[in-house]
Order: C-alpha cells, then structure tokens, then sequence
C-alpha cells in the first residue's frame, strides 16, 4: 500500500492514464514522502471526464471514517459471504504489505485449509521513504523483501512469495512488462481465482495492478476478486465510491486474525517509524491498523457476470421456430460448416462428442467422417429434430445433455464445440473445458467454432470463448481460421501439422 505511489503525478492535464489518485501535492518535489508530503492542498471530488473517480487523501491524516463507523453502518451486517476460493488461487499485491493488510485474513484462511496461496508482489517498496536520512531505496527494497517473506510465512507457511520488483509508483508506467511477468508466472496451470489490489482503490499502482489483474483474469478465465485497503482510509461509508453492492466478506477464524495482526508487525519499515526524523515517520496510519481487529476481510468482487443459460432459454427459442439460426438455409451456415470439416486434420475419427448439436445439421455431416458420434444439446426440443436427420445413422446417438454439468466418458479422438461455449458462464466453461480435456484420448482432437459479434444474451463473446479455450485445454493450436463473423481454432494433442501426419513434411 506504500510506495509514495499515492502521490501519483501532479499534473492535473488530463491525462488518459490519469491516477485513481489524483493527490495533489504541495511540493512536487516531495510527491513520494510518506507523510505529510502527501499534504493534500485541495479535494478534488468531482469524476473527471475519463469518468474515473478520482480520490484525494492524505495517509497522515487518520482515516475518514472510524472501524466503529464502519461495522456500526446496517449494510456491514447484511453484507453477503464470499466462499473461500477454491483450487489455485494466486494473490497479487502491489507493494510488500498488501499482502497482509488487504487480505491477510484470506491468505491465512486459505493456509488453513490446506489450500496456500501463491503470493506475487508487484512492486520492490522502495519508495516508501524518499528522502529517509536512515536507510535508502536499495537498502529499503532489501528489507521489505525481507519483511513481505516473514509475514507470508506466518500467514500461509507453504506459501509461495514471488517478487517481481518493478518500481514502487510506477505500475503504469511498467504495466507491459509487469503484465507479462505475471502471464508467465501464472503459466499454463489453471488460476481459479486471481486476488488483486481493488481498481477503485484511490491509488495508482493499486488501480493499474487490479487492471492487469483484470485483464489476466479475462485471459485464463480466472474467478476476479479484488481487495480495498486504502479505501477504508479515505472514504466513509456513505460515500458513494464505496461498491456496498460488491462487496463480500471472508469470515475469519481468531487465529486467523491474530496472523494477520503478527503479519503486518512483521512490516516494520511500514508500521514503525525509522528515526525520530519526520522523513522516516510510519507509513501506515494507527487507525488503519485498527481495521485489523475485524474478524472478517472485505472483499470486491463483479457478480456481473453472467450465468449459463438455462434450458428454458433453448426450449423457448426452439418453441418459436424449427430452426432459429437457420441452419438449414443459410449459405452463412452452410459455409462455415464446411470451413469447419475442411479444418479436421484427420480424414477420419473414432469417438467423436458434438457438443451442442442443435438440430443436428452438422451432427448429419460429422457422422460422415466417425464410426461413432455422440452428440448432445440442452433442449429436448432440438435433440428430437436431430434425431430424425440422422435416424438412418446407425453408428449415431443424439441425447439430452448439459456438458457444464457432466461431460460424457471417454475417450474422445475428436470433441466439437460449434457455437456452444458462448452460452456458458466463464467459469462453466473453464470447468467443462477442463473435463473435455481429461475426456480427450491421447491423440485427441478439440474443434470449436464461435461467432464473434456480441450477443446480449450471452455470458461471453466467441472472442472470449476462444481465449480460454486455449489456455485451459493446453493443446498444440493446428488450425486458427479467424475472420470478421467467426473464429475457429483447431486445437490437437498431437502437435504434427496436417502435411507431417502425411509424410509430406
Ligand atoms: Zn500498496
């Protein structure tokens, strides 16, 4: 939460990049002091035409609102619980502490049920003390990485602490490189849940953090869940900033509790001054550490996103015409199917899954190319019309099925997901995704197929679909057909190009 980084550039030029926030400051010169430079000459309120809040205080000051204002607001009692992420769950801070003082409760709630965290800072924190007649920023990085590691290690012992050490204050500045060392440590491994500095924090780095938080999360389809910590300095409950609607809480066990009291003594270059000089005053206000005696974290988190759609959509779509993406007669569709069977590397597979077969007119051209074929869709009204395309078709079964709930055994040497994945919830698609790929045979074949133009209806674009597609399944990408309406990827378990299978290559 340190790092000067609250005094974000003065320059009150608009600036597209502009800081969450826009503290001004007396004296630029002393914009990264820790106390009373951040001396806040006027109260910039008003949302600026970026449409960004902006958020002006001073950390020397106490907080705006007491703990006691706080828990005593009815809304903190009916504030709905967040259920402990499950699976890898990864905790970016931005500076060494964060950690602790924004969702230290979590980290040790997690460590307790045997589910550790791996912890990423991003910053080094050197610039919690400019002009420290003590200790000078290289010393003072070596320290809080110290410091950060300790109070990890009292929190969540098997925990993993990664410092990535980009310059405290200048997250925006290093966003590329910063987000591409968190997409590389994030690797290939499912995230389940990605924990970030909250975006409306009132800080820059911490904004620019839970962006790439943001991003990264979209990417590999990660659950989002953001932490405030200077919000609980500079706002009060009434504050309109404050997202009453998404916020969550973590309840915490007392011991719990106590490791994150004994975590966030352990940043001593934060919570005790350094001399007796006002340059080496402690960054983090009393009152502040106060919040600590609360046996719950605060958590953000975006419920906005939007759940699968039910069957009922599918039967009333189905219930108001026989085919109602014309399938049947549109050179559109007709042509995309073919893309789709010209894209199957193989001339000729063995078990092959269709995913959301519909009406069953791609289901009658796969069965040309498999001795067997299973293909499923949510709406019995679809799959009776299927059936009677391909009722000839000896080798074909078409059933009733949600694979968000039950992915059928394999294994599959082919899996088709044609303009389906768009209707599930992100995390749906994750997990399906993930049971596809546990389905597939070892020389399995996955092609997906998705519009790309946004539908309201829908969860998530093709766009979208696609994106975690590749990343959850960790196939070798074959084909990549990509043009303006759709986009259409062939993703395989063997690697070899289509010519190598051959012999051509
Ligand atoms: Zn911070």
């Amino acid at each position: 939460m340190t790092g000067g980084a609250d005094a974000a550039p003065t320059a009150a030029a608009p600036d597209t990049d502009a800081p969450t926030a826009a503290v001004r400051v007396a004296d630029p010169l002393t914009t990264d002091a820790p106390t009373a430079a951040v001396r806040v000459t006027d109260a910039p309120t008003a949302v600026p035409a970026s449409g960004r809040t902006r958020v002006a205080f001073d950390r020397a000051d106490a907080p705006a609102a007491s703990d006691e204002t706080w828990t005593a607001d009815p809304r903190w009692t009916d504030l709905p619980a967040l259920a402990l992420p499950t699976g890898r769950t990864v905790v970016v801070a931005a500076h060494p502490d964060d950690e602790s003082l924004g969702v230290g409760g979590l980290v040790a709630e997690l460590a307790a049920r045997g589910n550790p965290p791996e912890v990423v800072v991003l910053t080094d924190g050197a610039a919690s003390h400019p002009g420290s007649p003590t200790v000078d920023p290289a010393r003072l990085a070596t320290i809080r990485a110290e410091e950060v590691r300790e109070a990890v290690a009292i929190l969540s012992p098997a925990s993993s602490v990664t410092l990535l050490g980009h310059p405290d204050g200048g997250l925006a500045e290093s966003r590329t490189q910063v987000e591409d060392d968190l997409r590389r440590l994030l690797g290939t491994a499912p995230v389940d849940t990605l924990v970030v500095p909250w975006r409306g924090d009132g800080h820059r780095d911490h904004r620019v953090a839970g962006e790439i938080g943001a991003t990264l999360a979209a990417e590999t389809g990660a659950r989002l869940v953001e932490y405030p910590l200077w919000m609980w300095h500079w706002a009060t409950p009434d504050d309109p900033r404050v997202p009453w609607d998404r916020l969550r809480v973590v309840d915490l066990a007392d011991a719990s509790v106590v490791r994150r009291h004994r975590a966030v003594a352990t940043h001593r270059t934060q919570v005790q001054p350094l001399s007796a000089d006002p340059r080496d005053a402690a960054v983090v206000h009393p009152d502040l550490i106060a919040t600590l005696d609360r046996d719950v974290d605060l958590l953000v988190v975006d419920d906005a996103s939007r759940p699968t759609l039910r069957s009922d959509y599918f039967d009333a779509t189905y219930a108001r015409r026989d085919d109602p993406w014309g399938f049947e007669d549109r050179w559109y569709e007709e042509r995309k199917r073919a893309v789709t069977l010209a894209a199957l590397p193989d001339r000729r597979y063995g078990r092959v899954l269709e995913v959301g077969c519909s009406i069953g007119v791609l289901t009658a051209d796969l069965a040309t190319r498999c001795d067997e074929l299973l293909a499923l869709d949510v709406a019995p009204a679809a799959v009776a019309r299927a059936r009677e395309r391909v009722a000839s078709a000896r080798h074909v079964r078409v059933e009733v099925g949600d694979v968000a709930a039950h992915v059928p055994d394999g294994p599959w040497d082919l899996v088709v997901l044609s303009e389906v994945g768009y209707y599930l919830a992100r995390e749906d698609l994750v997990r399906t995704a993930r049971a596809v790929r546990a389905s597939l045979a070892p020389r399995g074949t996955v092609v997906a197929v998705h519009w790309r133009h946004p539908v309201a209806d829908y969860p998530l674009t093709g766009d979208e679909v696609h994106r975690v597609l590749h990343r959850t399944l960790d196939l070798a990408p074959l084909v990549r057909h990509e043009e303006a309406d759709f986009m259409l990827d062939v993703l395989a378990a063997d690697p070899r190009s289509v010519a190598r299978r051959e012999g051509l290559a």
